[in-house]
This record gives C-alpha cells, sequence and structure tokens, in this order.
C-alpha cells in the first residue's frame, strides 16, 4: 500500500468558495512560494513574487466582507490559507497572514471613504496593508500602546510614537497603527487604531530585518515624527479597540499564526516520514523505517500535530459561528500551535539524524521559524493566562 503523505489535508471538505481558494493558494504555494523558501531565508528578502502572486489570484481581499468585494473568509478561511502556505514558507504565510489581519481590521467598521480608499484597491490586489501594535515599551502588553494621537484641528490627528517588529515594514501600502489619546488615566485596551499611508511625511524605518528565523518578514522598527493624518483614518471611534481586539484582532491574528506554524510542524513530520523511508544502511541492509522504536515516535508526533490541528480548526470555526464561548479555545490553539511545532520539529532533528543537523538545511530553517511561535504577540505566556482568566471570570487584559 502506498503510504499516504502527513501534510496533505484533503482539500475537499469546505464549502465550494473556499474549497476553491484554497486550491488556487495550493497552487501558488506549490509553483512560487516553495521555489523561493530557501533564498528568503538564506538572504533575507521579503517574499515579493509570492505576496504579489497572490494579490494577482484576487486573494488580497481574503478577509473582506463580500460586500465590500472580498472573498468574505473568516479566521478558518485565513488559518486553512496560512497552514498551506506555511508547509513551503513561515515567513510568506506571516506576511500574507498580517495583511489579512489589517485588511479584518480595516474592515470591521469601515467608513464609505475607508472602502473606497483602501478596501477596493486590497480587493483588486493593488494594496498591501499591515498591523502595527508592538512597542518596546509595552512588548507582550501589545493593549497598552504609548504612541500618541493628538487631534490638531476639526479633520487631522498627529501621531508621534515608535512601533517595533512590523512585519512587511516598508513594503506594505498602508499600517494599521494603535495610538493611544493623551489621557495618562485611559482605562487598559481603551486605544484607538488609524490607517497611515506609506507616503505620510514624518516615517523613519529602523535597520533591516535580521532574524534569527522567520527571516522574510521584514519585521522592522517604526519611527512616527509628528506624522498628519485625516481624522476620517481612525478606525472605529476613538478608544474603543478593546472591541477590536477580542472580535478581530485576536481570533483572524492567532488563527494566521497558528496555521503558519502548524504548516511548519507538518512540513517537518513529512521530512521525518521520507528520511525513515529512504534511510538504508549497507552495512546491515536494514531501513530506518523498519524500527519499531521510530515507527512509534513517529506515530506519537503525528498524533500532536493532528490533535492541535483539529483543536485550531475547531476553535476557528466555532468562533466564525459566534459561538461566545470560544474564546478559550482561540487563546488555547496559538499556545498549543507553538508547543506543538517547537516540539515537532525538535524531534524531527533527531529522528533525520545528523544530514539535517547542516546549515542549509530546511528542517534548520524550520527550527529557526518555529522559535517565533512563543514570542509572537499574544504570546504563550499571555495566551495561558488570558484562558485562566476567562475560566475564572476575570478581565481578560491586564498589565
Ligand atoms: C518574527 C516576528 C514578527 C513580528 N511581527 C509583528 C507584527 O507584525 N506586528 C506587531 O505589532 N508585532 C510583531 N511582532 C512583535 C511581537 O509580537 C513581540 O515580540 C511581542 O510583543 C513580544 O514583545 P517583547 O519582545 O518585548 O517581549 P517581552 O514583553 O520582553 O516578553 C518576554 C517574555 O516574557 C513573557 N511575559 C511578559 N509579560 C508577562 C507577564 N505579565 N506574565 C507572564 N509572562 C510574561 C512573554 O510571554 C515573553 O515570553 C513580531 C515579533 C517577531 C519575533
Amino acid at each position: 500500500m502506498e503510504s499516504p503523505k502527513t501534510n496533505s489535508v484533503p482539500l475537499k471538505r469546505y464549502p465550494l468558495e473556499l474549497e476553491v481558494i484554497l486550491e488556487s493558494v495550493q497552487d501558488i504555494a506549490h509553483s512560487i512560494v516553495a521555489p523561493n523558501a530557501e533564498e528568503i531565508d538564506r538572504e533575507g528578502f521579503w517574499p515579493e513574487e509570492s505576496i504579489r502572486a497572490l494579490q494577482s489570484a484576487s486573494l488580497g481581499g481574503l478577509t473582506i466582507p463580500e460586500e465590500f468585494g472580498g472573498l468574505g473568509q473568516g479566521s478558518f478561511g485565513i488559518l486553512r490559507v496560512s497552514e498551506i502556505l506555511g508547509q513551503e514558507c513561515a515567513s510568506t504565510a506571516m506576511c500574507f497572514g498580517m495583511h489579512c489581519v489589517g485588511s479584518a481590521v480595516l474592515s470591521a467598521k469601515a467608513t464609505p471613504d475607508q472602502i473606497d480608499r483602501y478596501l477596493t484597491p486590497i480587493v483588486q490586489g493593488k494594496h498591501l496593508t499591515t498591523l502595527s501594535l508592538s512597542e518596546s515599551g509595552s512588548g507582550s502588553h501589545f493593549y497598552i500602546p504609548d504612541t500618541k494621537l493628538e487631534a490638531t484641528s476639526n479633520d487631522q490627528y498627529k501621531i508621534n510614537g515608535n512601533k517595533t517588529f512590523v512585519t512587511n515594514g516598508s513594503h506594505a501600502d498602508s499600517y494599521v497603527i494603535s495610538t493611544v489619546a493623551a489621557e495618562p488615566d485611559a482605562p487598559i485596551g481603551q486605544f484607538s487604531c488609524i490607517v497611515v499611508s506609506d507616503d505620510a511625511k514624518g516615517l523613519k524605518w529602523g535597520e533591516a530585518w535580521d532574524g534569527l528565523g522567520m527571516r522574510g518578514n521584514s519585521s522592522r522598527s517604526l519611527d512616527l515624527n509628528d506624522v498628519l493624518v485625516p481624522k476620517s483614518d481612525l478606525l472605529g471611534e476613538e478608544g474603543d479597540q478593546i472591541w477590536y481586539v477580542f472580535q478581530v484582532v485576536a481570533p483572524y491574528f492567532l488563527m494566521a499564526m497558528s496555521g503558519a506554524y502548524l504548516g511548519i510542524a507538518s512540513s517537518a513530520i513529512e521530512i521525518a516520514r521520507e528520511h525513515l523511508i529512504k534511510r538504508n544502511y549497507s552495512a546491515t541492509g536494514s531501513n530506518l523505517s523498519q524500527f519499531t522504536v521510530l515507527q512509534h515516535r513517529l506515530g506519537t508526533l503525528w498524533g500532536n500535530l493532528e490533535r492541535t490541528r483539529r483543536l485550531a480548526y475547531h476553535a476557528a470555526a466555532s468562533f466564525d459561528s459566534g459561538d461566545p464561548d470560544s474564546l478559550p479555545a482561540v487563546f488555547t490553539t496559538k499556545a498549543e500551535v507553538a508547543e506543538c511545532a517547537v516540539t515537532i520539529v525538535n524531534e524531527v532533528m533527531t529522528l533525520t539524524g545528523g544530514m539535517a543537523y547542516r546549515n542549509g538545511s530546511k528542517l534548520h530553517q524550520l527550527l529557526r521559524d518555529a522559535r517565533a511561535s512563543h514570542v509572537m504577540a499574544p504570546t504563550t505566556d499571555m495566551l495561558r493566562i488570558w484562558t485562566g482568566r476567562t475560566l475564572l471570570g476575570q478581565p481578560i487584559l491586564g498589565a
């Protein structure tokens, strides 16, 4: 019997629209993302060709509602798309994922003017956006920004502050930036997001991204000095981002990241499976796949991946169906996926012996990429805390 591939989840079990979307993503993943992955990791290039291919295939509006011309996909759609891309290149999955999360935030309470200037060009594949929440002063507590938003006239704001780790940094056409009005006593989470165009005056990018892994992300720092933005670019009302955090940012962001890291884990298992099948010893005439202990270890890794993947699919689907109790599962998913990806890649590194340990091996890249999963906010620690607080009926956000 021919053994099934471990990293191929059948596409044809979803509603027709998603099935078509996933087939298109799979084609791009095989034909463009995979061939570029090694160079992106080696040279630290932003995945231009892959992102443009996804936009050209009308996938840029993945998370934009159908009423605005988008594909109307929720957190399940972004999870599956990220998983497919993440199997070939986690950086590409993350860069495209951050665009989709930014698009979802832009869509949530879009005004007619924002639909015209942002959502329509995104749907047309002409505009890339991204989410910029992190700052060095708040670190993992991304919901306590220090970047100041100050009204200078009836129709204009001035922004001053410093952002860190802006994925797609200097490549996007717009940045969804978190800010806080100059009210020192504002409660935690009462911040505001605003869209800043890439050609706004007063933007200064930090050094090129040179990470251990996720080397294509272009996750750069950004200084905003007296950046003037029309008030019409505010998303929702001033201070109402707490609603966005739990209704849009958390589910979309967590599922985009979970997909990318599930992709890494399934690629690693496939490398292990192929190695066990192909590795022969001329000295004894035996083959690695014949050893029961290795069969057992491969089976255990697959079980870890499969239960984590099922948790992710369940959490996303229940969030999308409006289940009010889905948040703990959504939080826990990314924490579990991070544990799963790091464990699996590490174990596969042992299973595949010295060959995978050399510089330039695919597993070398997967190991480095997987390590970002715990520290990308919401971090594993924060997600465990959020889940516990939810179960205890306590306010989720805190210092
Ligand atoms: C590759 C990459 C891409 C990124 N892309 C983006 C992006 O596109 N947009 C964006 O906004 N940000 C992005 N980030 C930023 C990322 O989200 C931050 O790394 C994250 O916010 C962690 O901040 P920090 O590095 O300051 O960690 P720290 O805040 O210094 O945390 C260090 C450790 O302490 C733990 N910790 C902190 N506080 C607590 C607490 N109260 N209780 C228990 N444990 C705690 C954390 O979990 C973490 O493990 C990216 C980061 C990376 C590495």
